[in-house]
């Protein structure tokens, strides 16, 4: 088993940074790529796993630590896993209502029955940038596409992403509620199972 001291995550979002250090609490030290370099690495993987290993590893080069890495976004049955790995950028860069306009009009004719979708969170932990044995956890969220958007909370798709277990939108549920049965949430509990936290 892998024992850290100290890890570096390769995002400049604070908010992560934040639920990770929470999640993983004394045990490990959380520093922020931030910290080393400004500059992103091009994602240039053709799935999730693919791009968190290559975050993980240009992290790991440019700090010399252990790197940790997430990739996520919206897979969708019916169009073969479409948005995938491009869910931030699927409207040109438009942004959520955008993204949210163009799924709904991709699936306008699509029945009831044939609109599963998965949240998709992959995270990848390398002890080094050549690291040949990554740590890999994947958690996956299954539901529903609607038909129109519903709730305010959360971001990106949770207004269109209807959550059967909970009988309402990913955006009706509360911030806590989300954050304790997410895709995220499940790929994190893995990783912390991984780590023996
Ligand atoms: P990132 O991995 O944080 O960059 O997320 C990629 C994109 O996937 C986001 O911009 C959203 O469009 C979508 N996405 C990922 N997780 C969620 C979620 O929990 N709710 C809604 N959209 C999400």
């Amino acid at each position: 088993m892998i024992k850290l001291e100290q890890l570096v995550l390769a995002s400049h979002n604070a908010g992560k940074l934040k639920e990770l250090q929470a999640m993983l609490g004394a045990h490990v030290k959380v520093r922020s790529i931030g910290e080393f370099s400004d500059v992103e690495p091009e994602e240039t993987g053709l799935s999730f796993v693919e791009n968190a290993i290559l975050k993980a590893r240009n992290a790991a080069r440019i700090s010399g630590l252990p790197a940790l890495a997430d990739d996520s976004g919206l897979a969708v049955d019916y169009l073969g896993g479409a948005p995938g790995i491009y869910s931030a950028r699927y409207a040109d860069g438009k942004g959520d209502a955008a993204n949210n306009a163009k799924l709904l009009d991709a699936l306008k004719d699509v029945p009831d029955g044939q609109r599963g979708a998965q949240f998709v969170s992959v995270l990848a932990l390398v002890r080094h940038a050549e690291d040949p044995l990554p740590i890999l956890c994947e958690g996956l969220w299954e539901g529903t596409i609607l038909r129109a958007a519903r709730g305010e909370h959360g971001f990106g798709y949770d207004p269109l992403f209807w959550v059967p277990e909970a009988g309402c939108s990913s955006a009706e549920l509360p911030p806590e509620h989300k954050n304790r049965i997410s895709h995220r949430a499940r790929a994190m509990a893995l990783l912390k199972q991984r780590l023996g936290l």
